[in-house]
């Protein structure tokens, strides 16, 4: 159903010509939402049979699944290297709140990331790497029936992948107080997570 998918979809536009208008507005900087009536979008076609049909372009192709064969998505390997790269793109174009981005990024993409990990981690289920099976709790004997020791299927590394990182941007872009709280706030919540927060070795010299 149409009215079912994601609705930046709904913001195509399907016209097979863009009217004088559209230009003429276009050279004063127009809001996109002032010229929206004039352009014909599948937001408009919702409901009538013209969803489906008679969707115009402007530029032939001959082939519609036709793109870029790379990008620098394929082409940057590692997360890491994807996202200096945007960050670095980010600071040297002006119209760019480099700022903003970091703290987008950090918000949207990397707590959430850490919190689902954190989440799955308490909750996963345990493997026989002999055998395979899996147990959604380890079994009162501690290891697997046929007598293999369990393993994790979310290990540590995965939860924490991404922590270091998002306190390097939030750091070097300067993201809100607020924001480096919630990040320290997941950090300690890790720590507490795989470090036992009552077996610590003091030395008698660290009360003096
Ligand atoms: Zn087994």
């Amino acid at each position: 159903d149409p009215n079912e998918i994601d609705k930046e979809a709904h913001n195509m536009d399907v016209s097979y010509v863009y009217g004088l208008d559209f230009y003429k507005a276009t050279q004063r900087y127009a809001h996109p939402k002032e010229v929206e009536s004039m352009m014909d979008l599948i937001g408009g076609r919702i409901g009538t049979v013209l969803q489906y049909e008679g969707m115009g372009f402007t530029h032939e192709v001959s082939d519609i699944s036709e793109g870029p064969v790379m990008s620098a998505y394929t082409s940057l390997e590692s997360m890491d290297d994807k996202l200096d790269a945007q960050m670095s793109l980010g600071v040297r174009i002006r119209a760019v709140d480099v700022k903003d981005v970091a703290h987008r990024v950090i918000t949207r993409h990397l707590l959430p990331d850490i919190q689902g990990s954190l989440k799955r981690f308490t909750g996963q289920q345990l493997r026989c790497p002999k055998c395979n099976s899996k147990y959604r709790r380890i079994p009162l004997r501690g290891a697997c029936y046929c007598g293999n020791k369990l393993t994790l299927t979310v290990h540590e590394a995965g939860v924490s992948k991404y922590l270091e990182k998002a306190k390097a941007i939030g750091m070097t872009y300067g993201v809100p107080a607020y924001t480096i709280q919630r990040i320290a706030l997941l950090e300690s919540a890790i720590n507490s997570l795989f470090q036992s927060d009552k077996v610590k070795n003091s030395k008698l010299d660290e009360f003096l």
